[in-house]
């Protein structure tokens, strides 16, 4: 069934993850999703570096879960530093690997690099993999504006180009604050961007994590959650906990409101997401939930 066709089903849940850099983690991983295995996700996403480097590690990573885990697989591809032969020659091997769904992305400026200049947003990108046919495109989105946009609008008219040229379906960038993606799905509506938007939860477990995502996406924290990491960042094991369980209370708040579908920023961890599959699995089997409780569509939530 193409991806398209499983969000017409069900609430989708999916992962994410990244290709390990030594054989050594590799095989941890290997391991790791083997033993995921039964947490039945819908589909697992592989990241990519923005640079270009990590190509054939993240294929061989995709290729395993797609055809050895019998698990679709979604292949990150950033465009800002690659040209189209080498966007053509990745698709080309995806192909061969039996992969068609992409996550089509601008990817993230450093300060080392020159963009190539083919690619220098995701909507670009999606409509030059779109004209090659035979992919399921999504793309990325941001409930609170990226950190580029001047604005909302701004934000919200550069992403209807993305899906008008030919994005299928798109992943949030990490919430931790459910309002603003209910906010953010109105704002969709209004401007008439109608497809198949999954909630990216990143489970929040240690103190290294919570750095990385202040810095990295400038968003501001719900007091809730702020709280949590003042009280247990210190604590390993009741940070862990705390953790998880502010993201299940996410995500059945989110899955009870009709929203399309959970990805879990898994960032390697499976112990993480079989806790969270443990907590959550019988909202996402009852796959006629959203047919009966369209309350996002109707903005009747809360
Ligand atoms: P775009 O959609 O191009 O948007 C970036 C900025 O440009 C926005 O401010 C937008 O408003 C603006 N913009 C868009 N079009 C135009 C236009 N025509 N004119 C002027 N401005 C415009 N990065 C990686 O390197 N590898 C990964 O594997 C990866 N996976 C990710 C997965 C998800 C779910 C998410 C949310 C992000 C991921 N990223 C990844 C990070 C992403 O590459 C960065 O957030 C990047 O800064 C923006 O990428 P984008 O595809 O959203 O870009």
């Amino acid at each position: 069934m193409s991806l398209k066709d499983t969000f017409k089903h069900k609430t989708v849940f999916s992962l994410e993850v990244y290709p390990p850099k030594t054989a050594a983690s590799t095989k941890k991983l290997v391991n790791a999703l083997t033993g995921i295995k039964r947490i039945k996700p819908d589909f697992i996403s592989i990241t990519l570096g923005a640079g270009g480097s990590q190509n054939n590690n993240a294929l061989d990573l995709a290729s395993m879960i797609q055809n050895d885990l019998k698990i679709p697989a979604m292949a990150h591809i950033p465009g800002l530093y690659r040209s189209k032969e080498d966007v053509t020659a990745f698709l080309t091997e995806l192909k061969k690997h039996n992969i068609q769904n992409v996550l089509a992305l601008r990817g993230d400026r450093n300060d080392v690099d020159d963009p190539v200049g083919d690619f220098n947003h995701a909507s670009e990108l999606a409509e030059f993999i779109a004209k090659q046919g035979d992919f399921d495109i999504s793309g990325a989105c941001y409930p609170q504006k990226h950190p580029e946009s001047v604005d909302l609008v701004d934000d919200t008219l550069h992403l209807k180009q993305k899906v008008d040229n030919g994005v299928s379906h798109l992943i949030t960038q990490m919430v931790f604050d459910n309002q603003a993606f209910y906010d953010f799905k109105q704002r969709l509506e209004l401007a008439g961007i109608n497809v198949p938007v999954e909630v990216g939860i990143m489970p929040c477990t240690n103190r290294n994590q919570i750095k990385h995502i202040t810095e990295l996406s400038g968003i501001e924290m719900p007091k809730k959650f702020v709280a949590i990491m003042d009280r247990y960042a210190d604590n390993k094991e009741a940070m862990f906990d705390a953790g998880v369980a502010y993201a299940v209370d996410q995500i059945v708040d989110l899955v009870s409101n009709g929203v399309d579908g959970i990805h879990l920023y898994t960032m390697n961890n499976a112990e993480v997401a079989q806790r969270i599959w443990e907590a959550t699995h019988s909202l996402f089997e009852a796959t006629s939930y959203q047919i009966q409780h369209p309350s996002i569509a109707s903005g009747n939530h809360k």
